[in-house]
Parts: structure tokens; C-alpha cells; sequence
């Protein structure tokens, strides 16, 4: 569920959870939002981890190539100074930072600010990607991306890791991973 302009909330701040798999838009859906908030004229600002190097540094770009400049922070804790009076603080691939993220969110919520975040709901085995569970927990609002399942073409929420390597990030080119559902998917050797 997606807050609209007619009903979102007055005088208060709240949390948005964009979650999905890779390849489901999350990013794109992260990027529509926060562009409509800068045409209402609203005082944007959006981070993302400095893990996430691909194709640039200081955007968040979707593998469609929208682009929106962004801030790119080592740890959670600097979205608290870095926000200022920003009106909506958007985050990108929030599942790469640690559980103090949540808090973080809540912060920001409470002080009325209104947080949009995106990220991996699970890891490349089907597991749910701390802090996303929490994220999920805290938010008014959330929105579950899927794709398109590239074996079998059903709606998918799972990410197919094709290459062989145990680590829970790898952060790569898009060839190393597919969508598929949860029939097609399989946790690789
Ligand atoms: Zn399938």
C-alpha cells in the first residue's frame, strides 16, 4: 500500500518500506517518490551505503538508469546529522546497514519527518535481510516489488545467486543474479 497525496497524514512523520527482490523496481518506485516530493517542493534528501558502488557514487540509480543525487554514508548514525530540516529522507538498499537503522527511522518519523527506504527483503537463500524484518515491523506504510520470474515468468520475490559464493553480499553486476519465484528458486552449493 502506497500513501497518496490525499491521504497522507498531517503534522506527523511516518515510514514508507519499498521491499523486494532484485530486479522488481524497488529503486525506480524509491526514485518516483522522491521525485514527487521534490515537485511539491519538499526538502529531500537521500542516502544510500557506500557498499553499493556500481555504476556511480553520488546517485541512487535503478538498473533502468533513472538517477537522483544522493549522499553516501559509511554508517546509519550520520543520516541523524546529515538530515537537518529535510522534509523526507529517502534510503536506498537500507539492508546493507546495521540494526540501528530501525532506530534511526523511528527518530527521524517522530521528529516528523516523512522516510521512504528501499532494500533487499531477503538474502540470496530465501532469508530475511535484518534490518528489513524490523523496517517492515515500524512502517505505516509498505510496499512489496516483485518481478518477473526469469525461468518460469510468474511473479517473483526471490533472488537466484548464479554465481558460486557463500557470503550474504556480493555486490556485483546484474549477470551474477536473476529473479525467480519460489518455485524456481534454489539455495546455490
Ligand atoms: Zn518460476
Amino acid at each position: 500500500m502506497e500513501v497518496t497525496q490525499q491521504q497522507a497524514p498531517q503534522n506527523i512523520g511516518w515510514i514508507e518500506v519499498v521491499a523486494g527482490c532484485m530486479f522488481s523496481g524497488k529503486t525506480e518506485e524509491l526514485i518516483r517518490r522522491l521525485r514527487r516530493a521534490q515537485i511539491a517542493r519538499q526538502k529531500v534528501i537521500i542516502f544510500k551505503p557506500r557498499i553499493d558502488n556500481r555504476y556511480s557514487t553520488n546517485q541512487i540509480v535503478s538498473h533502468n538508469t533513472q538517477a537522483l543525487e544522493s549522499i553516501v554514508i559509511d554508517k546509519a548514525e550520520e543520516i541523524l546529522t546529515l538530515a537537518g530540516d529535510a522534509q523526507v529522507v529517502g534510503i536506498d538498499e537500507v539492508q546493507f546497514f546495521d540494526m540501528s537503522v530501525v532506530g534511526i527511522c523511528n527518530k527521524l518519523a517522530d521528529e516528523g519527518k516523512r522516510v521512504i527506504v528501499a532494500g533487499l527483503d531477503q538474502d540470496y537463500r530465501g532469508v530475511p535481510f535484518e534490518p528489513m524484518p524490523q523496517l517492515l515491523s515500524v512502517a505505516e506504510y509498505i510496499t512489496k516489488t516483485l518481478a518477473i520470474c526469469m525461468v518460469c515468468g510468474n511473479p517473483a520475490d526471490r533472488t537466484q545467486r548464479k554465481i558460486a559464493n557463500a557470503d550474504r553480499v556480493v555486490v556485483g553486476a546484474a549477470d551474477s543474479y536473476e529473479a525467480r519465484c519460489r518455485k524456481c528458486h534454489y539455495i546455490p552449493d
